[in-house]
């Protein structure tokens, strides 16, 4: 412990190091060594991901070094003393020893809980309640000839409604005061719900993992996206770890799955939801096969069903030590190893866990416990370090929203009565009781939900504790119980019923059921069965909404929203829990980890985050770390534009921003930006209706035609799907038109990208050299001031640190009820002193620096960035307040903003001589 910071070195780090690049892996470093929660900002193209991975990498293996000396150490001097002896140790590491060697086996049964590797017993109850599963439509593979398929298919297809299938076993429970530990018993296993917080959190297949391995000590790295995770390997790639650490990369399963009868299904859930049926399948097969077999049919059993990616254990292991051999693979590499082989991948990397000692994942698989669990995660004295850290607070707390559909709840409900009103007789007093009871709450939640018209109690109790006429309304959770009257139901009783009694699979298979002998068959092309799936989604909501009704009173609110009529251009309604807080859900995470580190471009406001999430950490345990950035100064032209080429202040508030005069002036601007920025130019719009609005105008009044001349427009798809191929023609065109003289000066010389702040390309996507020459902010992004959810969390903020945070004194009581208009938004932002609207103002602007932070990726690269708002360039004694706008810019970019230019000539002859200089400077 008692190396030399200044002599520390990072000898895997592939280049030179600038300055900056050894402060950042110098306090890294440190901060693991210290432990607690460091937050390091430094910007985007400062080389970040490569110095986390060559200062936390090295961290880990001088900790593994200097164990192996002390443990050769400790061998010379002492004896079997028969304790675990680690006195000199740092307490990260004592107890992380400790937990190895003094419990051998708790890894073992952590992982057996978790779902890898079931025991025996387990797979045999599993087994057993696999055969109770209601009936579902084979799925036809090439592992059940047609013919059998179809013979089982009328096996099933014939036969009646079968009460013993779909009959629930009895269940009771315990007494009431046995309900706090969650004991309960039923006469037969079940299969496990769960919320769908995180979509890995679900029974898994008990064949999947039969192996149990030591634990190592871990490296946690998770981002947002799979790309910034396929970004980090290739990074990790340049460096000796690569081939030196046991890696694995995690992902969802519609990133992972090589079943195209999967994937062809399209969104995550429906993929989850087949994945998992089909190894609930597998079993039930075995089983149906069987009896048919006692009927006179013999065959051979598992091969029918499941997913055929994993029939072949041995592929799986073969495919571990594949992995093993190659070093890091990023997803596409674990993708096409998964191809190549013919087995699983998704499957394949996560019984990689328990081995590696750097795990790459996805933000939702860490920050959700449940999903943690589900993915056999142990943080407890290991290492998390969260990139893309900006928007953190938020990020968490709404993986912990639930929301239910009217649709869905209307589904879920009818489901329950048709299956009570079949079985009630037969059903024991344990089942009726809580299926009688999960009806008066799908009633009552429908209830709340119909037209405010509908005279009914749940609207009566509403209207008494002061609802305003509106579609949207939001109430804590125990006045949401208290008015519905469903105050009294112990919902924790209900969840374990939930969880033990295998009711929804009861309940959506019967629905099933009787809907597929009515109609004749209820397979489709695909062999499942739409309307199931949504009975289960809408059970899975359901659950998620019980759930969330368990939280205490003041960690989240319960928003309403009615269904609009046509006319207000949107149908359906839906009830939803908004999760206000994240402190206790980040503690479980800080509290287990020996070292948590955040890091991004732009972390501020540093406050803010520290509020929301860690408020309870002495200030000593928190580290900060801001690095500059590594351009030079003149390879970056920071400008607020405050007028247009015509004179026209650039006005894009709320109130103006529709006016045809400045959607001209905008126009305008961009005839004059096409002809002095050469290559790629990307124009940043606070919405997607904006942008359309904008490029109609431009449309009809010739001005896209002018700007056509220059450069080719290219525009952001609302579909996220659509987004790479638009990226990829106008990287080509910019590509393209850029190369080689330019004979003719009029002729194209690059692009423009019209895209949308929020939007996939404002969040992801790199626009270095030639992709982004120049990026145009128009107007401030303000969130819209009408969202219910975003000023719920606005009240929660203004009212963190005051004795009574959910109730902020400011704000008037009568909010409860809030009638979706922009001016009732304004007056809550109105009433806030401080902290709330400050959280409503940082919003925008990271939105603002995460669309500009797009531009200039590494030391060679340069680009304009233009503020078009007469706000961001107010006069220089309102910018001394912290609320201006320009304070909150990155500290590299407001240091050389250039934030009051008279007119627009001025602003046009710093772009030329930005341009003409750095083209002389050769930056490419
Ligand atoms: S087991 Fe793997 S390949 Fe098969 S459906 Fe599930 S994710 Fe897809």
């Amino acid at each position: 412990m008692e190396d030399k910071e200044s002599e520390r070195e990072f000898p895997a780090f592939p280049y030179k190091p600038y300055s900056i690049q050894m402060d950042f892996m110098k306090a890294l470093y440190r901060s693991l060594d210290k432990g607690g929660v460091s937050m390091l900002e430094s910007p985007t193209g400062t080389g970040k991901t490569l110095s986390m991975i060559c200062s936390a990498l090295q961290w880990v293996v001088d900790q593994k070094q200097k164990k192996k000396s002390e443990t050769v150490e400790s061998d010379k001097n002492t004896t079997n003393e028969g304790s675990c002896g680690l006195d000199d140790e740092p307490d990260w590491m004592r107890n992380f020893v400790a937990n190895k060697d003094c419990q051998p086996n708790d890894n073992k049964i952590k992982k057996k809980k978790n779902g890898y590797g079931l025991r025996k017993s387990d797979k045999r109850r599993n087994e057993e309640s696999c055969r109770d599963l209601f009936s579902r439509g084979m799925e036809k593979d090439d592992f059940c000839t047609k013919k059998e398929c179809e013979n089982l298919q009328k096996a099933n297809d014939g036969s009646e409604l079968n009460d013993e299938e779909f009959l629930l076993e009895e269940y009771e429970s315990e007494e009431e005061e046995a309900i706090g530990s969650g004991k309960s018993k039923r006469k037969a296993g079940g299969v496990t719900i769960s919320s769908s917080i995180n979509e890995e959190e679900e029974e898994e297949d008990e064949d999947v993992s039969e192996e149990e391995e030591e634990e190592e000590f871990k490296v946690y790295f998770c981002s947002r996206t799979h790309s910034q995770l396929s970004q980090f390997i290739k990074e990790l790639q340049k460096t000796v770890f690569a081939s030196k650490i046991r890696v694995v990369c995690l992902g969802s399963r519609k990133i992972f799955c090589i079943n195209e009868e999967v994937l062809k299904l399209g969104n995550s859930t429906r993929i989850n939801e087949r994945c998992l049926e089909l190894q609930k399948n597998k079993n039930k097969e075995i089983s149906k096969i069987k009896n048919l077999g006692a009927k006179g049919r013999v065959r051979q059993t598992k091969a029918c069903s499941g997913c055929p990616m994993l029939k072949n254990h041995k592929l799986q292991k073969q495919f571990r030590s594949k992995i093993s051999e190659q070093g890091a693979l990023d997803i596409e590499d674990l993708v096409q190893l998964g191809k190549n082989m013919q087995t699983c991948p998704y499957y394949g990397s996560r019984s990689m866990v328990p081995a590696a000692e750097l795990v790459v994942l996805p933000y939702q698989s860490l920050l959700s416990k449940s999903s943690r669990e589900s993915l056999g995660l142990n943080l407890k004295n290991n290492i998390v370090i969260i990139d893309e850290a900006h928007n953190l607070a938020d990020s968490l707390i709404s993986m912990y929203d639930a929301k239910i559909t009217l649709s869905q709840l209307e589904n879920v409900h009818i489901h329950l009565e048709k299956y009570f009103g079949r079985f009630r007789s037969l059903l024991g007093p344990g089942n009726r009781r809580y299926i009688q009871t999960l009806m008066v709450l799908t009633r009552a939640f429908l209830q709340v939900l119909v037209n405010e018209k509908d005279e009914n109690c749940v609207n009566q109790d509403a209207k008494k504790i002061g609802a305003k006429t509106g579609f949207d309304s939001s109430m804590a959770i125990n006045d949401f119980l208290f008015s519905l009257n469903i105050d009294n139901i112990n919902l924790v009783k209900l969840l374990q019923y939930i969880k033990e009694s295998n009711i929804i699979h009861k309940v959506s298979g019967y629905g099933d059921k009787a809907a597929s002998l009515q109609k004749g068959s209820a397979l489709k092309d695909n062999g499942e069965s739409c309307e199931e799936t949504s009975i289960l989604s809408g059970f899975r909501a359901l659950v998620d909404m019980l759930l969330s009704l368990t939280n205490n009173d003041g960690d989240g609110r319960i928003i309403i929203s009615r269904p609009r009529p046509i006319s207000f251009g949107q149908q359906g309604g839906f009830l939803k829990y908004v999760m206000l807080t994240g402190e206790k859900i980040f503690s479980e995470i800080v509290d287990q980890a020996h070292a948590v580190i955040l890091a991004g471009g732009t972390l501020q406001p540093i406050e803010e985050t520290r509020e929301r999430l860690f408020s309870w950490l002495p200030p000593n345990e928190l580290h900060f770390l801001s690095c500059n950035h590594i351009i030079p100064p003149e390879s970056i032209l920071p400008v607020a534009v405050s007028n247009g080429p015509t004179g026209q202040a650039f006005d894009f508030s709320y109130g103006s921003r529709g006016s045809l005069t400045m959607i001209e002036e905008l126009g305008r601007l961009l005839c004059n930006l096409v002809t002095v920025v050469p290559e790629g130019i990307v124009v940043f719009f606070t919405s997607f209706e904006y942008e359309e609005q904008v490029y109609e105008a431009w449309k009809t009044s010739g001005i896209l035609d002018r700007i056509t001349k220059k450069k080719r427009v290219f525009r952001e798809p609302r579909r996220n799907t659509h987004v790479e191929s638009v990226l990829k023609e106008y990287k080509q065109t910019i590509d393209a038109l850029s190369d080689g003289p330019k004979e003719d000066p009029r002729s194209l010389s690059g692009a423009i990208l019209l895209a949308v702040v929020g939007g996939k390309i404002s969040e992801g996507i790199n626009f270095s050299d030639g992709m982004g020459r120049c990026i145009v902010m128009v107007g401030l992004p303000y969130p819209s001031p009408s969202d219910i959810e975003l000023l719920e969390r606005v009240k929660h903020i203004e009212g963190l640190g005051d004795s009574n945070s959910t109730k902020p004194s400011n704000i008037s009581s009568s909010d409860e009820y809030y009638a979706g208009d922009v001016q009732a938004g304004f007056g809550i932002l109105r009433s806030c002193r401080r902290r709330g609207k400050e959280y409503y103002e940082n919003l925008y602007m990271k939105a603002v620096n995460q669309s500009i932070g797009r531009a200039i990726r590494h030391i060679n690269d340069y680009a304009a960035i233009l503020l078009v708002d007469m706000r961001y360039a107010s006069e220089s004694s309102k910018r001394s307040c912290y609320s201006h706008p320009t304070n909150k810019l990155p500290q590299w970019i407001k240091d050389r903003l250039v934030s009051a230019t008279n007119n627009y000539g001025e602003v046009h002859r710093l772009l030329h001589q930005f341009f003409k200089s750095n083209k002389n400077r050769g930056c490419q």
